[in-house]
């Protein structure tokens, strides 16, 4: 981090702030120039307010040279995280295929659902019980009942499950839950972050609609500063002034983010679209650019569907589509060696 000092600064100021940043740990080198004087500051910056040291008098400008994210950075941790969720693992070279209803109607649907996307390739069961709506008129899923019946299909097929969480009251009814899902709209509810880190299922966090990936990853921080290491991240479609499709699905998010981070990354090419027939270009696409795995909506009877009808496929669509990802995904290997 580099401190740019005003013209003639008070020395006594100066002195306080070069205490309090010793005092954080930081070796402090110091530039003297004709008209300004600069710090420059090394050491572990990432809990360092840029925001108090631009607001002291004595201070024209700070420019942060590294990352404000530790713990997700992959400067200090080079080898990919990989998480093991039953008897699958997310990230290592790995295609996650997660697959379900976006809700839990029924415990046959999710059963019937759960069945079909297992035979198909699904290496995991994703369903809503809790459901984030925009209007509170729409459907807001199953709740406490909804969770029951994807342990119900849990235990028909052994598909381990991952399910939106939307408050912390609901955190003790994860109890049969294997990954935390925290939606697009809660990306930055740091109250429910905080909780997330400080229990041990592994937490998969969706893009906020408008999220810098710099801000999507000091969510992650959150959730790793609290103790929890095991983070997934899932590129669901940014919002922009297109509206064909439901969002834009930033497929260079996939590379970005393999560069900064090591942890696992998820695209859900449903959500980013909004359209069942965009699903297959754009999960090709996903995992031609090298993601860990994907999260694809469907569903038995799409017309009917209680949310997000028009972007599911229906079992026989995913079960084509998954077998073709999953040949991808090898070829995408053998050209990497
Ligand atoms: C979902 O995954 O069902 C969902 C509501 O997605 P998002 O939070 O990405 O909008
Ligand atoms: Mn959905």
């Amino acid at each position: 981090m580099i401190v740019v000092l005003k013209h003639n600064p008070d020395r006594a100021q100066l002195e306080s702030l070069i205490t309090w940043l010793q005092e954080k740990g930081m070796i402090i080198h110091t530039s003297i120039g004709d008209h300004n004087m600069i710090l420059g500051l090394v050491g572990d910056t990432s809990q360092i307010d840029t925001d108090l040291i631009s607001a002291l008098d004595i201070v024209e400008s700070v420019k942060r040279v590294q990352e404000p994210y530790k713990n997700a950075n992959r400067k200090f941790h080079p080898n990919d995280t990989v998480i093991q969720v039953g008897n699958t693992q997310i990230g290592g070279g790995n295609l996650t295929i997660m697959a379900g209803p976006c809700s839990v109607e029924s415990e046959d649907q999710v059963v019937a659902i759960a069945k079909a996307v297992k035979k198909s390739g699904a290496t995991m069961l994703r369903g809503g019980a809790f459901k984030p709506r925009t209007s509170p008129y729409s459907f807001q899923g199953l709740g406490a009942q909804g969770l029951e019946f994807l342990k119900v299909a849990k235990q028909e097929t052994g598909l381990p499950i991952v399910t939106e969480l939307m408050d912390l009251s609901q955190l003790s009814l994860f109890k049969d839950v294997d990954v935390i899902q925290i939606g697009a709209r809660n990306m930055q509810n740091f109250d429910l972050l905080k909780a997330v880190g400080r229990q041990d299922k592994p937490v998969m966090i969706k893009r906020g609609m408008s999220a810098t990936y710099e801000e999507w990853l000091m969510s992650a921080e959150y959730v790793m500063a609290g103790g929890n290491p095991n983070v997934i991240l899932c590129e669901r479609g940014v919002r922009t002034f297109e509206n064909y499709t439901r969002n834009t699905l930033d497929l260079a998010a996939i590379p970005v983010l393999r560069k900064l981070t090591h942890l696992p990354i998820i695209v859900d090419p449903s959500h980013a679209t909004g359209k069942s027939w965009l699903v297959e270009p754009m999960s090709k696409g996903a995992v031609a650019s090298g993601c860990d795995g994907l999260l694809i909506e469907v569903h038995n009877d799409p017309a009917h569907a209680l949310c997000d009808g028009p972007q599911s496929l229906r079992p026989e669509a995913f079960d084509s589509l998954a077998k073709q990802l999953l040949k991808l995904h090898d070829l995408m290997s053998t050209l990497e060696d």
